[in-house]
């Protein structure tokens, strides 16, 4: 395998006539990333995806994925790569293993490995029937095993969960966590920043067609701030002089059964360990609001409403 980075894109621009969908885009993938690419519909997730798989050109700027350029090579740039950007698409009157099998022979590879792969995407007990009487759910998992037979070391992935029920977002999201369990580098896009916060350990925030955030989602957290925690103990009232004693605990407030305070997230597990320390017991203590929740709102202000939590 060739030792350049997974991915790396310098100032991606498309337009479509007086509109720029994406304008300036970087991006740097490195081995073993879940990389999630968030942002609302309509920020250029699905057009970067795009001229990444070579699908269609850039106005400006350059995409290498492992260091080749498929806009110039795209054969040697998607040897090791595969994906998919929307819903893949399948003979739907065609069984799911013969999907598989017409892929594999236009591909020359992957034949041997239809059978583990449809127990992978958990589809072997449904491999032998139409893909027109697939869920939503079942076609994104076939897509997913199409990819697979190419045996890529980086998968792209556009929105792997969009239009699945909540079951189906699941299996998806632990099928890529599993996938990077076994050395497959991804990229992901979404909308969901609990998704995203769910399984990926780097991000890229796009809004309006430029990257409004790149790096770790601990980084993004630590700029987002800190975070109003609820908190119940067996007696509150010790509980708040213990928090006003901490300088990592600010507006501490005691109302009804409760207390709210402010805290970084990483101060968390130091405040509770005090609160036991002072022989008071934990009975809960929840987020009340996500301070990344609301960075996320004010990066994508503006836009289209983004689902926090799916
Ligand atoms: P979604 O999640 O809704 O697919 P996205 O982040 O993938 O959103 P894109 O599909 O990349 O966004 O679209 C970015 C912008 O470019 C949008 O304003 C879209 O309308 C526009 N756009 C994309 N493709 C075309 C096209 N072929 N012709 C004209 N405009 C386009």
């Amino acid at each position: 395998m060739p030792s350049a980075k997974p991915l790396e894109a310098r100032g991606l621009v498309k337009r479509y006539g007086p509109i720029a969908a994406i304008d300036g885009v970087d991006l740097t993938v490195e081995p073993g990333d879940v990389y999630g690419f968030l942002g609302p519909n309509g920020a250029g997730k699905t057009t970067t995806l795009r001229i990444l798989l070579g699908l269609i050109r850039p106005d400006e700027g350059e995409a290498r994925l492992f260091g080749r350029d498929p806009q110039h090579d795209l054969p040697a740039a998607l040897d090791g790569v595969a994906g998919f950007v929307e819903t893949p698409y399948f003979y739907s009157y065609l069984s799911g293993r013969k999907n598989l099998e017409l892929l594999a022979a236009f591909d020359r590879r992957g034949h041997e490995r239809i059978d583990e792969l449809l127990v992978l995407v958990d589809l072997d007990k449904r491999a032998h029937d139409r893909v027109g009487g697939y869920s939503q759910g079942m076609r994104q998992r076939l897509g997913l095993a199409a990819s697979l037979l190419r045996d890529p070391q980086l998968l792209l992935l556009d929105e792997p969960t969009n239009g699945l029920d909540p079951g189906g977002m699941r299996d998806m999201r632990r099928l890529v966590a599993r996938l990077s369990g076994e050395g497959i580098t991804v990229l992901l896009s979404s909308h969901l920043l609990a998704e995203v916060e769910e399984i990926c350990n780097r991000v890229a925030i796009i809004r309006r067609g430029e990257i409004a955030y790149e790096g770790t989602l601990a980084d993004l957290r630590a700029s987002a701030g800190s975070n109003r925690y609820r908190l119940r103990t067996t007696d509150n009232a010790r509980a708040q002089q213990v928090l006003r004693e901490r300088s990592e605990a600010a507006d501490v407030i005691l109302g009804g059964d409760e207390l709210t305070f402010t805290t970084a997230e990483a101060e968390v597990a130091e405040i509770s360990r005090a609160l036991v320390g002072a022989g008071l017991g934990i009975t809960a203590l929840v987020p009340e609001e996500l301070s990344l929740e609301s960075f996320f709102f004010e990066l994508t202000e503006g836009d289209q409403p983004v689902e926090a939590a799916a």
